[in-house]
């Protein structure tokens, strides 16, 4: 699509365009010309972008896409495409194919031969990884921790050893098991910045730890939604890392061997692991 001009719209192309995350005033000029001008707009809850199109004086049909109806509205929407029709697909909020269904439509649309291009605009976990005052020269974005509890065990436990710093999705009811479940994983030390209602009339970034956060929401309700920016684990030494080359017991027993009881073996095997004392027993049963 590069010789062609970029501001108009062609016939038989998947526009992603991203909407705002709180503050409406966040649409971009493109966004609103390429939702007024395409044939037809696939949004996750229609009557949502409903409002967001009456707000900016847009009357388009609107076609739901979503979880639940994706592989047969997909379908569809790729069988319209590909009679000449061009169509926006929008989700509840942020960037399309961020964590929802806006990535399924993206790949049928690839295999289908169909183009796809972007419109730009907020994306949460980005705003909050800017905001978090950590690290973001490198940085793994984890979506929402799987429910699940042995997935949600490994995941947490492959987290544990991330040296990159991690954004995470959470909604408000959940906040608390996650900080409970990461706080154990990660060890209460480990930074993190909470950051929620992003762009609205609440935004707040708490910068805190893990222990901190914690014991926070243990007396406030949480609120709103989250994202959370945790600090990777802090790279080790030469020295450090040979001994993380050990299994977790020869470890241990390394740090006896020097003098030190059997406790506080583990607490500096855990530490030099980047892990929490109770991650390290789960590695010795
Ligand atoms: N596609 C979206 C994006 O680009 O960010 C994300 C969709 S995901 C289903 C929704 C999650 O994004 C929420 O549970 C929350 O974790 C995060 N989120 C969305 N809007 C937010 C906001 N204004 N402030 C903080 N987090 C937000």
């Amino acid at each position: 699509m590069d010789k062609l001009e970029k501001n108009k719209i062609y016939p038989s192309t998947l526009y992603l365009v991203g909407t705002p995350i709180g503050n409406l005033s966040d649409i971009s000029e493109r966004a609103i010309k390429v939702l007024s001008e395409v044939d037809f707009i696939a949004a996750e809850d229609t009557r949502n972008t409903m409002k967001l199109c009456s707000a900016l004086g847009i009357k388009k049909e609107l076609v739901s896409y979503f979880e639940h109806n994706k592989k047969a509205s997909g379908e569809r929407i790729i069988a319209r495409l590909l009679a000449g029709e061009s169509c926006a697909l929008v989700t509840d909020a942020g960037m399309p194919a961020i964590s929802d269904p806006g990535e399924d439509i993206v790949r049928l649309a690839a295999e289908s031969g169909v183009a796809v291009t972007v419109v730009p605009g907020p994306c949460a976990a980005v705003s909050a990884l800017a905001l978090s005052a950590l690290s973001t020269s490198r940085f793994v974005f984890e979506g929402f921790l799987p429910m699940q509890k042995s997935e949600r065990k490994k995941r947490l436990s492959e987290l544990s050893r991330e040296v990159r710093t991690v954004i995470l999705y959470e909604a408000p009811h959940k906040l608390r098991a996650t900080l409970n479940d990461l706080g154990d994983a990660l060890g209460g030390e480990r930074k993190i910045s909470l950051c929620r209602e992003l762009t609205k009339l609440n935004e707040e970034v708490i910068r805190t730890t893990l222990g901190g956060a914690v014991k926070l929401y243990e007396e406030k309700e949480p609120r709103g939604e989250y994202v959370l920016v945790i600090e990777g684990r802090a790279d080790k030494d030469e020295s450090e890392n040979e001994l993380n080359s050990l299994s977790p017991e020869e470890h241990v027993a390394h740090y006896e061997a020097l003098g030190m009881a059997k406790m506080d073996a583990i607490k500096a095997a855990a530490k030099d692991r980047g892990i929490s004392k109770s991650e390290m027993y789960k590695l010795l049963i």
